[in-house]
């Protein structure tokens, strides 16, 4: 909440009127159903203003009435929900094998989930071309149900900088897309906002906002695709670094003599500790899902060479995420991707490492947990993306 003391501008006051419409926004979705004396009790704001401002939101459809009423000493007070009924946000996620995309209303609730094979395209116009028309079916979808959308955000495994441009993307082949422009273009202007970061960041987001650890404010998602990265929240919010490629725990190296790394490097832990390791070769993206399945079946049924792997791979990882809580002190350190059919017989190792190689006692409190959300979570994280937008305050207009 904002109130000023000097005498507001115009400017000022439009900027006022934003942030407390945000303010109100987010505690509907956080206390629900809730009245406006509820409002005006834990905000602050006074009664007459909570009452303007809540007009407003229910102008825009954001918020509704319900029925229901809350008995207080002298009359009932009407009650308040997130309503959101005619807008749907968009998150989508382009990994190397697959295009995830992911719609909810304005209260996280699901309308779309899909997943299609993705071969990455031979180039970016190609990658583009059949992830914009993925997109169009998810935008006419959303259209069908005449709901506006309120944005799109997309996750890319690689480095994307702050203006949302890919800068390099290997396990792709893409370098230097403007994946966003793109994208509006193929989507001929949608009108909505698009928005492109790296897939960990976005998951890290959708960890924070769905995952079984919400609301955590020192968070880490790792991804277990091809690639490994990091989504890093600290003390609240998703840090991108000076220019965006905070997170590339994967080139870390773990072993100088160890096996060579696409990146040129050697002993880097996403080729200790990835999805390659875990298979014992270079992973096939048509064939990873099965390869897994069928190292989760040899696991369960004792197979020791399988064990010894996942031990092996465990151990690596457990080094990397022993570097991330000293560096950090994360609360939780999530697994996403295909580690989570693998944690079973990856979190001992991570643990033992842990125990070891933190300075503080007891990991310095930081659990590693395998993520609830899986595949969907970077798609999923686009979408967070979006609600974030609007819960600070980027209303859309009045329907
Ligand atoms: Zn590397």
């Amino acid at each position: 909440m904002i109130t000023s003391t000097t005498g507001p501008q115009p400017a000022d006051f439009a900027d006022v009127r934003a942030t407390n419409l945000a303010v109100v926004l987010r505690f509907v979705r956080e206390h629900a159903p809730c009245s406006r004396a509820d409002i005006a009790a834990s905000t602050g704001l006074n009664k007459a203003t909570v009452s303007s401002l809540v007009a407003d939101l229910i102008d825009r459809r954001l918020v509704r009435e319900t029925g229901l009423t809350e008995n207080r000493v002298g009359r009932p007070a009407t009650m308040l929900v997130l309503d959101g009924s005619p807008y749907a946000a968009i998150g989508v996620e382009i990994n190397v094998d697959y295009v995830s995309a992911v719609a909810t209303d304005l209260a996280g609730e699901r309308l779309l989930t899909w997943r299609r094979a993705f071969s990455g395209g031979d180039s970016v116009n190609q990658g583009v071309a059949s992830v914009g028309a993925i997109i169009r079916r998810v935008v006419n979808r959303m259209a069908k149900e005449e709901r506006q959308v309120l944005g799109l955000a997309v996750a890319v495994p690689g480095l994307v900088d702050v203006q949302g441009t890919v800068r390099i993307a290997p396990n792709l082949g893409w370098r230097d897309a403007d994946l966003g422009g793109d994208l509006a273009k193929a989507l001929r202007d949608p009108g909505f906002p698009i928005q492109v970061d790296n897939d960990a960041n976005l998951a890290a987001l959708a960890e924070q906002r769905f995952g079984a650890h919400a609301g955590a404010s020192d968070l880490i998602y790792l991804t277990g695709e091809i690639g490994v990265g990091a989504g890093i929240i600290l003390d609240g919010r998703l840090r991108h670094g000076r220019l965006g490629f905070s997170g590339e725990i994967g080139h870390v190296q773990l072993d100088p003599d160890g096996p060579a790394c696409h990146c040129g490097r050697r002993g880097c832990l996403e080729v200790m500790a990835g999805i390659g390791a875990v298979l014992g070769k270079d992973p096939s993206p048509a064939e990873i899902q099965v390869e897994i399945e069928d190292s989760v079946r040899l696991a369960r049924a004792g197979d020791a060479g399988t064990l010894a792997t996942l031990e092996s791979v465990g151990r690596s990882l457990g080094k990397g995420v022993s570097i991330l809580a000293n560096l950090l002190n994360p609360e939780v350190v999530i697994l996403g991707g295909y580690y989570v059919p693998l944690a079973p017989w990856l979190l001992p190792a991570v643990q033992d490492e842990m125990d070891d190689r933190v300075i503080a006692s007891e990991a310095g409190g930081c659990q590693v947990v395998a993520s609830t959300l899986g595949h969907d979570a970077a798609a999923l994280g686009g979408v967070a993306r979006v609600l974030d937008s609007i819960d600070s305050g980027r209303l859309p207009r009045v329907p």
